[in-house]
């Protein structure tokens, strides 16, 4: 079963794969006094050319991307900063000789667990044996299924992916929702594309697979045979699936089923009987994302030899599992999911993979030692009035808006006035003190967590929504708006230096964060977010009128960004990039109009040589300031909501007059279009 998760963030990429460059002390940093990298930037570049080279091409110039890393940047360092502070607090709680049962000895014998290589790697693969025979002794493709259907707590059984959340039409009722899923490589495209990187990679997959099959004895020439058949079978498969952008559509995703409908649609499945061995027989309907996706399955699985069936669930379980067995099997899933297809040369260190690990499975338990810390009230409290003064600019904007009418405008400010803000770590932490931690058990230790995780979350199905929890942990780099909720969420981890420093100036703050921010507060009337009502329901409050509008100012920013290219002639996609985008320009324009009522705002004292506007827009660029391998660009270009760094600066100033001020942007200049072509939506 795969866990898909559907909240709006700020950055995709690197939460999965960044980890960080060597460094060995982890002493607090000393109170910073310089806040923008003047060094950095490349003068050369005209700004009304290129705004993100002029603030960071000396930067891009002389950084090298740590072997360890997929790129480098503002996101990737703070992220490696975090890490640090994580690896003190697990190497102290780790020696500590905690009372059993405390978040301490969860946390600390869970890490010395799985930094415990002696015993993970005499274990080889194990931990998975039991799993393999019970995968073995399948007989039909009904067997497959309901091995499926047992095995939700992540053991295997890919063809089936769910979360369970918020109904999106109930919002306050929890539901599960099952999606497309299925596929190993990150899209349908990647079983079709005939260029060059797209072939290599569906080559170095088939190498891949035959090598986890070899590893667990299987000899060569079938190990390749299954693998050739899997990449077929997934082939036919990736048919019935939903490119990215066509899934940024709530009113197509949502399909509320009753389950004896849905059993008749696709009797092969028989959803009642798998929702019962689920332990789901309580259940009458169920929320289906994409139902060609599982139409497509029902008419595939009679006609699939069952040996093929069992391959596909063996390569499940050990590529799930893989990075939790011996040296050669984690070396292998590196080599296919990091090297090839994100281009990262070398594994980070053992410790930051553990590290991420707790983070994974013991997130609030970890995270309450980590905001006892390093999150102070103040900055907690800063940053709420941050959110505030966005939140009162955000309302005169929407008084404002010269295309929407009164009775919108009224649901609108109704939504505004009643988004949750969710700053820095939960009110309630998480428990998990039925998990339990052994020291010398990392294999067990993750499986008991996951068990954990999907006790507590099928708890919720057809329950209350508890809108008091959360998506991320406390050392997240990132942060999130969820529409179902009406929230925006920043852990304390995105709530520091580039992104914010209690000693920088507002230029500094308002640029990084406050654009954070604003782009949070932007999601929530996005192309997605725009279909939820105060209550987080979706629900269509927009005149036809008003929707049209809408529909005409977002097709200029898809056409936008739909021009810009990357990697030789590489189009950015400005539909699947849409609500990023629209987040990026809300951004910058709330961030701006409130930094303007600050006292520097309205000043125009120098700092290094800039004023308060331009020090905005620079410290802004910086923020975004990140080099990025190509493969992986390759993919987030394929895959990311996100757009690239440098049109995440550029992008937004385009259509932004006050940019064009600041830094006197004249016609001819590339990032220069007359006043009436440029987007303005919120
Ligand atoms: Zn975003």
């Amino acid at each position: 079963m795969r866990h898909i998760q559907q909240f709006s963030c700020l950055s995709l990429s690197l939460l999965t794969l960044a980890a960080c460059q060597q460094r060995s002390d982890t002493s607090e940093p000393a109170r910073r006094t310089v806040f923008f990298d003047k060094a950095g930037m490349d003068t050369t570049i005209s700004p009304g050319n290129d705004f993100f080279s002029y603030a960071n091409g000396g930067w891009v110039r002389k950084t090298k991307i740590p072997g360890d890393q997929t790129g480098w940047g503002s996101f990737y360092q703070l992220y490696d900063e975090n890490q640090l502070k994580t690896k003190s607090i697990l190497e102290e709680v780790a020696k500590a000789d905690a009372k059993a049962g405390t978040v301490e000895q969860q946390v600390g014998d869970f890490y010395a667990s799985g930094m415990d290589t002696a015993t993970i790697n005499k274990l080889g693969y194990e931990p998975i044996k039991a799993e393999l025979a019970r995968i073995a002794a399948l007989t039909t493709y009904k067997d497959v299924l309901n091995y499926m259907a047992a095995s939700k707590s992540n053991r295997g059984g890919a063809f089936f992916g769910f979360y369970i959340g918020a109904d999106d039409r109930q919002s306050s009722i929890n539901r599960i929702n099952f999606g497309q899923s299925g596929l190993s490589l990150p899209e349908k495209e990647y079983y079709t594309k005939t260029d060059e990187p797209t072939r290599k990679i569906r080559t170095a997959f088939v190498a891949y697979v035959a090598k986890l099959f070899a590893l667990t004895g299987v000899d060569t020439a079938s190990a390749r045979t299954k693998a050739e058949a899997i990449l077929a079978f997934e082939t036919a498969l990736a048919r019935s699936h939903k490119a990215p952008a066509d899934l940024r559509d709530p009113v197509a995703n949502y399909n509320k089923l009753a389950v004896a409908d849905l059993t008749r649609q696709m009797p092969n499945l028989n959803w009642r009987a798998f929702l019962n061995t689920m332990e789901l027989s309580r259940i009458d309907t169920v929320l289906v994302a994409q139902p060609g996706y599982y139409q497509a399955l029902d008419s595939m699985l009679p006609k699939t030899p069952v040996s093929l069936l069992k391959d596909r669930l063996v390569f499940d379980l050990i590529d799930n599992n893989a990075s939790l067995l011996s040296r050669e099997f984690e070396q292998a899933r590196f080599d296919f999911n990091n090297k090839t297809l994100y281009g990262q040369p070398q594994m980070p260190d053992r410790w930051k993979r553990i590290a991420n690990r707790v983070d994974d499975a013991l997130g609030e338990a970890l995270g309450q030692l980590w905001v006892k810390k390093y999150f102070t009230a103040e900055a907690k409290e800063r940053m709420l009035s941050l959110v505030n003064n966005l939140q009162v600019v955000y309302r005169e904007r929407i008084q404002k808006l010269d295309w929407m009418a009164p009775e919108t405008k009224e649901v609108a400010l109704d939504k505004l006035d009643k988004f949750v803000k969710k700053i820095g770590y939960p009110d309630k932490w998480k428990d998990y003190s039925d998990v339990a931690v052994k020291r010398d058990d990392y294999f067990g230790n993750v499986q008991r967590a996951r068990e954990h995780y999907y006790r507590e979350e099928f708890a919720k199905i057809n329950q209350p929504v508890d809108r008091a929890e959360w998506g991320m942990t406390p050392p997240t780099v990132n942060a999130y708006a969820n529409p179902t909720n009406n929230e925006i969420v920043f852990p304390a981890g995105i709530l520091q230096f580039p992104f914010f420093d209690k000693d920088a100036d507002d230029a500094i703050n308002y640029g990084g964060i406050g654009m954070v921010i604003g782009h949070e507060m932007t999601h929530l009337f996005d192309d997605q977010g725009r279909q939820y009502d105060a209550s987080g329901n979706l629900r269509d409050w927009w005149t036809k009128q008003d929707a049209e509008r809408f529909e005409t100012k977002t097709q200029a920013v898809v056409n936008q960004y739909n021009a810009y290219t990357v990697l030789d002639n590489l189009h950015l996609n400005g539909r699947l990039t849409l609500g990023e985008n629209l987040a990026d320009l809300g951004g910058i324009t709330l961030a701006y109009q409130a930094f303007k009522l600050t006292k520097q705002g309205q000043s125009n004292d120098k700092i290094d040589g800039f004023t308060p506007d331009q020090r905005f827009f620079l410290g802004f660029a910086q923020v975004w300031r990140v080099k990025i391998r190509d493969e992986a660009e390759r993919v987030g270009i394929a895959t990311d909501p996100h757009s690239p760094a440098k049109f995440r600066v550029n992008g937004p100033l385009t259509n932004f007059a006050p940019f064009y001020t600041a830094f006197g942007v004249k016609p001819g200049q590339k990032l220069y279009k007359p006043e009436v072509q440029q987007a303005r939506v919120w």
